[in-house]
């Protein structure tokens, strides 16, 4: 057996426990953890940190007032004395209110295991808890320090969780995200865009659209004229989006408005581009005169640069490779907690969780067959480390 490469020897000791993998992403389903009620988030936090502290884990309960607690579960080097830290990171919350699980029950069929979570992220939880057991069973002599993150609110933005992210991957060599996998092949997301939600909003003067129309600074009139601009900003080919997917505005047909409000959805894949975007959106001025323009900036995140991940997309592809699976990489629109951790400069391989589809709705699920894999790739990913 010991002479068998790990990623192989990982896989040979990960298939058989699928049922037991399964039986484990069952408890996690049914524990609900929405990322708005707290105290339903809380009992799977209670959940999550026996299942680490039943592998030997040391696990602490980060307290969050308003969100669910944060889990934070560590593994100590083999030597006791280590050489740097790897963080583990992911989220436990989902998108779903208490009492889904009525609609949406965990259920097994064709292979495949459904329910509210399963696919992003309770499946890549698993995945983790067994990836130590094999580490563990193979003896395998750990040169860092593991870090497991598991947050309550990266559904929400991560508003609770970032300063905590933050200060773990200051610590890390390298941080390794278990969101869900892209598409029926699991590729890895190598690059994620960076998101900028902002407000804009045009004040005019109100007046009577007939008595006195001289007099009025129309704000739905110079809002058009801005949202023009914006969505020439689109630049597909390099990655560049700039949506305006929200506006309101106005009261009466025969009243001129004097306030409206657009939400601004900004897209890039490079932080260059997505400074770009924000300059140009602070340059904006308004068309009409006695038009006043204001912008509130909402929740942002920097873009997952493909930069930050090359060295550690190679190396479990090599890993992969091993045990006979040919591992793709895609890039995507939406941010994970991936963009925090690489936006400080550690390296971030993300995408390392379940494969599956259709997160974030009632037919969220993941192929039961690839857990095994998956975890033996994140296990020799930790071992190589
Ligand atoms: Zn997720």
């Amino acid at each position: 057996m010991s002479e068998l490469p790990l990623p192989r020897l990982f896989l040979q000791l990960l298939v058989p426990r699928l049922p037991e993998m399964t039986q484990t992403l069952q408890r996690l389903v049914v524990a609900e953890s929405p990322s708005l009620e707290k105290a339903v988030a809380d009992r799977c936090a209670q959940l999550l940190s026996s299942e680490w502290r039943q592998r030997g884990a040391r696990v602490e309960l980060l307290r969050s007032k308003t969100r669910g607690d944060h889990v934070r579960a560590v593994v100590e080097p083999s030597a006791g004395k280590s050489t740097g830290q790897i963080l583990v990171l992911g989220h436990y919350d989902t998108v779903y209110g208490s009492g889904t699980l009525r609609k949406m029950p965990f259920r097994i069929r064709g292979g495949k295991a459904y329910g509210p979570g399963a696919f992003d992220m309770k499946g890549g939880i698993v995945q983790a808890l067994f990836a130590l057991e094999a580490l563990q069973q193979a003896r395998v002599r750990l040169r860092k320090r593991i870090v497991f993150l598991w947050t309550s609110d990266e559904e929400v933005g991560s508003e609770n969780s970032e300063g905590l992210i933050q200060k773990e991957a200051r610590r890390s060599d390298a941080a390794l995200v278990l969101e869900p996998s892209y598409g029926p092949k699991g590729l890895l997301k190598t690059s994620r865009k960076g998101v900028g939600f902002k407000e804009l909003i045009v004040h005019g003067k109100s007046s009577h659209a007939g008595l006195a129309p001289e007099e009025g600074v129309n704000a739905v009139h110079e809002m058009a004229l801005q949202i023009l601009r914006i969505a020439k900003w689109t630049d597909l080919r390099r990655g560049i989006s700039a949506s305006v997917n929200v506006i309101e505005g106005g009261t009466r047909t025969n009243v001129i408005p004097d306030r409206v409000r657009a939400m601004i959805d900004l897209r890039a894949l490079t932080l260059a581009d997505m400074r770009k975007l924000e300059k140009q959106l602070a340059a904006l001025r308004p068309e009409s005169r006695g038009a006043r323009i204001e912008i509130r900036k909402g929740s942002s995140r920097a873009p997952l640069e493909r930069k930050m991940t090359t060295a550690l997309f190679a190396r479990a592809r090599h890993l992969a490779a091993q045990m006979g699976i040919s591992l793709g990489e895609c890039s995507v629109g939406g941010g994970s907690d991936g963009n925090i951790t690489a936006s400080l400069g550690v390296p971030t391989l993300d995408g390392l969780g379940a494969v599956g589809s259709g997160a974030h709705s009632a037919d969220e699920h993941l192929l039961l067959r690839t857990m095994p894999e998956r975890a033996a790739l994140l296990a020799a990913l930790l071992a190589s480390l």
